[in-house]
């Protein structure tokens, strides 16, 4: 009997969970919250992931480990990586934890992203600010997602406040203040590649997917999003050479802007990934079940797409379930958790043979729920 350990315990531990049922697999969650989502589907351990004693516990008990959350501290990773197997590895991780790091590969790859440029003081931030020119955005290098940690700066007058926001502090304190800045992209597209990579090295990819987000928030995703061929050919061989570069094993996400038919990358995300979540009805194999197949060095399944899919995602709190259970193509997602403000609490997928078929799908069920701006994006896209 094989046991994955899992790093946090959110949604994405739940599902990996789910999806390992029938390979029958174990699994051991560690999280610092008593009330994590993945303790309702597996045994869950409570503890920090700094405590060594915790962390050895949970090394005790598993078989490889990986993570639901890139902000495991890479020192724990490390650590825990001289006792079991780590996928995707430490230094995968570390990268990915670091938004300067992330860019600085990015750029060495060849992989084109905006301008940008590491800050710490605020002189510094003036300065680049100027450098830039036009409006930028100040971004935490580390512990920022879901577009926390993040600040516009529209103009120069917005310097004050966005340093206030997330400089000062720090710099208050006498801590070094590890902060990214960099330009806005108007982008008119945000697409992303779910991609995975086995113990082998085998790379697959599941068809580009194009992403809407509210406040920073994903709010729905599209697969497959229509786009030149050329293009997509382009953005799997970035996702290809990042996981070759970082010999990474495992699912990861690469963000990418399309500006003016170009693209920009905006980061990676070293798990499986939210725009992923339309693979579990909508490709021959999800993203968490390649994941597990990918850390177990098991033989990955195809990725290939059934129809078309759209993903909703349910943020704070859920709307009324039958409104998608009553569609034949609709598929529900609670994930167990408290409704809470800005909060992932599910999400739904609908799926179906006909870009065509989807659109009604997606129209009777905007229609239903009444108050779902996220409809109209994706509606406008699959026309
Ligand atoms: P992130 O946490 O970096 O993924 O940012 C969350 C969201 O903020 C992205 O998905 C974009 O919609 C937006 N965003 C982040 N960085 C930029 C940028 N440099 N230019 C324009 N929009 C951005």
């Amino acid at each position: 009997m094989t046991t994955v350990g899992i790093l946090g315990g959110g949604q994405l531990a739940r599902m990996l969970a789910l999806s390992g049922a029938p390979l029958g697999l174990r699994f051991l969650v560690m999280d610092t919250e008593a009330d994590a989502c993945a303790g309702q589907f597996a045994p869950l351990l409570v503890g920090d992931y700094r405590d060594e004693a915790a962390l050895a516990e949970f090394a005790s008990r598993v078989d490889v480990a990986t993570f639901d959350f890139e902000n495991v501290p890479a020192e724990s990773a490390e650590w825990l990586a001289t006792r079991v197997p780590v996928f995707p590895n430490p230094r995968a991780l570390s990268v990915a934890q670091d938004r300067l790091v992330e860019k600085n590969l990015f750029r060495s790859l060849g992989i084109p992203v905006g301008e940008y440029a590491a800050v710490s003081t605020r002189a510094g931030l003036e300065a680049e600010v100027a450098r830039i020119g036009g409006p930028c955005i100040l971004k935490t290098r580390r512990l920022g997602y879901d577009g926390k940690g993040q600040f516009r700066i529209k103009s120069a007058g917005d310097i004050e406040a966005a340093w206030q926001a997330l400089g000062a502090q720090a710099d208050a304190q006498a801590e070094a203040v590890g902060l990214i800045v960099e330009a806005f992209i108007p982008f008119q597209r945000e697409l992303s590649v779910v991609a995975v990579r086995g113990r082998d090295g085998e790379f697959r990819t599941w068809p580009l997917t194009e992403n809407w987000h509210v406040d920073g928030v994903l709010s729905a995703s599209l697969a497959p999003a229509t786009i030149d061929d050329g293009l997509a050919q382009l953005a799997y061989g970035y996702a290809n050479q990042l996981a070759e570069a970082l010999d990474y094993v495992g699912v990861f996400a690469l963000e990418l802007f399309c500006k003016d038919g170009q693209w920009l990358a905006n980061e990676m995300a070293p798990r499986v990934h939210n725009s992923g979540h339309w693979t579990i009805e909508g490709a021959e194999t999800s993203q968490f079940e390649n994941h597990l197949r990918a850390v177990l060095g098991l033989p990955l399944g195809d990725t290939r797409m059934l129809g078309h899919a759209c993903m909703l995602n349910w943020i704070g709190e859920l709307p009324d379930r039958n409104t998608v259970l009553a569609e034949p193509a609709g598929h529900w997602h609670d994930y167990g958790k408290l409704p809470r403000g800005g909060r992932k609490v599910g999400h739904a997928t609908l799926r179906d043979d006909s870009a065509g078929e989807l659109s009604a799908a997606l129209e009777r069920v905007g229609g239903g729920l009444q108050r779902m701006p996220q409809v109209d994006p994706v509606l406008k896209a699959l026309q």
